[in-house]
């Protein structure tokens, strides 16, 4: 984010803080105090997290007008600003899903069975979303709150054409709106890369976080032409999610090419030939050689915007190098509950750690996922991959995902200038483990979120309360 548009996250009006996707006005828990959007206040917790620096033995995280103003060991004796103690917690970034589909956040549980194939997974889905009953807007509505309920406080999310705006729009969390592009053949291309358009033309209002991006859908369900004429836009793609994706690029058979025949979209001659690696090559190719779909979104292009693989399941050895060469900033975004939801083959973590791709997680949705807690995907992650250092394991779920959002000046850490994004997380585990591992091995909940500096969640009343001193 430009620092023009950071600064206009700070003194967002006291009505908002009362309108947080709420029907009746108010927080989840108890309404939000409008004392704490403008004014200086202070957070004390047993730790603070910074990400970017070490952990802060009874750290005191100073906040004014939205931002953060200063990261401190002690208590400094600051008149000025009221202190809350969250006593036996830590205080993090708030954590960044970097790929969820919030439409299907009204799910109670995932469709289908674990284990299922992709195959059959996707017409559920499908199905789904031609139910006629279905309220996406409320679903995502429910999907900002659970995640605010989960220290979440930016998020990469797929929308559709119809995206819920309003409920977006008011929100203090940072959001990429990934516009989903979907369908395949002549007309339909020239039809996506309008409506990349028009969507990339949106321009948020002045408080707003959120951003435009695109997201053609995956590469057996999008021309890989759309993906080439849109390439330098934010970006963010489904690739190497199954085997039997590689199967229908490779040998256009398969049961992903019986799939997309039930379901009326088989084209002929579309594949065969064709690896991962030819759509992650045309993603991350050189600005310099790529073609602009229009004027529009030439002009809303940053040839730096990140590019996000999301999924990333089954990445052979060439996509491997062409993601560690990549000259265009680029993130796998790894969704570690969903993809033992599939039961895949072991994630290539190690090699992507190896060779240096950087690495972002996301919850997916709720049609995959039992929740969109990304302390609860990090959390699952160390416990399978116990070799990768704590401090990386919560990197990958704050800053690295707020750098695949394009957000690292703004938020993902705690450093004195970045947005007040913050989660406190209830510390219950040995006092002989390390921050990183009270938080990843310990099973303490989300107490509070604070985003832009609004205490967004917080149903103990712990920053609302009466000031220690
Ligand atoms: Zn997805």
């Amino acid at each position: 984010m430009r620092r023009r548009d950071a600064l206009r996250l700070t003194a967002p009006s006291t009505r908002d803080a009362f309108e947080l996707g709420s029907p009746h006005g108010r927080a989840e828990g108890r309404p939000v105090s409008p004392s704490t959007d403008t004014s200086t206040f202070a957070l004390r917790a047993r730790w603070v997290i910074p990400v970017a620096s070490p952990p802060i033995a009874g750290g005191v995280v100073t906040v004014r007008d939205g931002r953060i103003l200063s990261v401190e060991r002690n208590a400094v004796d600051r008149p000025a600003s009221r202190t809350f103690d969250l006593g036996d917690a830590a205080l993090l970034p708030g954590f960044v899903n970097a790929h969820t589909h919030l439409e299907f956040s009204d799910l109670a549980a995932p469709l289908g069975e674990p284990g299922m194939a992709i195959c059959d997974w996707i017409p559920r889905v499908v199905a789904e979303r031609r139910r006629p009953e279905r309220d996406s807007d409320a679903a995502v509505r429910a999907g900002i709150q659970e995640s605010v309920r989960s220290g979440v406080t930016a998020i990469g999310e797929i929308a559709q054409p119809n995206w819920s705006a309003p409920a977006i729009e008011s929100l203090p969390l940072a959001v990429n709106v990934y516009l989903e592009l979907i369908g395949t053949g002549p007309q339909r291309a020239h039809e996506l890369c309008a409506m990349a358009d028009q969507h990339l033309r949106r321009t948020a209002p002045p408080d707003a976080r959120w951003t435009p991006g695109i997201s053609p859908h995956a590469p057996y369900s999008v021309d890989r032409a759309v993906v080439e004429r849109l390439r330098d836009m934010p970006l963010a793609m489904h690739i190497a999610e199954s085997r039997d994706e590689l199967e229908l690029l490779a040998t256009a058979s398969g049961p992903m090419r019986d799939m997309l025949a039930a379901l009326g979209a088989w084209r002929e001659g579309t594949f065969g030939g064709l690896s991962p690696a030819d759509y992650i090559r045309s993603i991350v190719a050189d600005a310099s050689t790529s073609g602009f779909a229009t004027a529009a979104s030439a002009k809303a292009s940053r040839t730096s915007a990140p590019a996000l693989v999301v999924h990333g399941n089954y990445l052979d050895a060439e996509s491997l190098d062409v993601l560690a060469a990549s000259q265009r900033p680029v993130f796998v975004v790894y969704c570690p509950r969903t993809h033992f939801f599939f039961r895949h083959e072991p994630y290539p973590l190690a090699e992507l750690r190896r060779r240096r791709i950087a690495v972002a997680i996301g919850t997916d949705s709720r049609a995959s996922n039992p929740d969109l807690s990304v302390l609860a995907e990090l959390r699952f992650l160390a416990a399978t991959f116990p070799d990768v250092p704590p401090a990386e394991v919560l990197r990958m779920g704050t800053l690295a995902g707020a750098a695949a959002l394009g957000r690292s000046d703004e938020c993902g850490s705690i450093e004195p200038g970045k947005a007040a994004d913050l989660a406190a997380i209830r510390l219950d585990a040995a006092d002989k483990l390390t921050p990183y591992e009270q938080v990843l091995h310990g099973v303490g909940d989300v107490l509070a979120t604070i985003a832009a500096g609004r205490a967004v969640y917080d149903p103990l009343g712990l920053i609302a309360a009466e000031p220690i001193h």
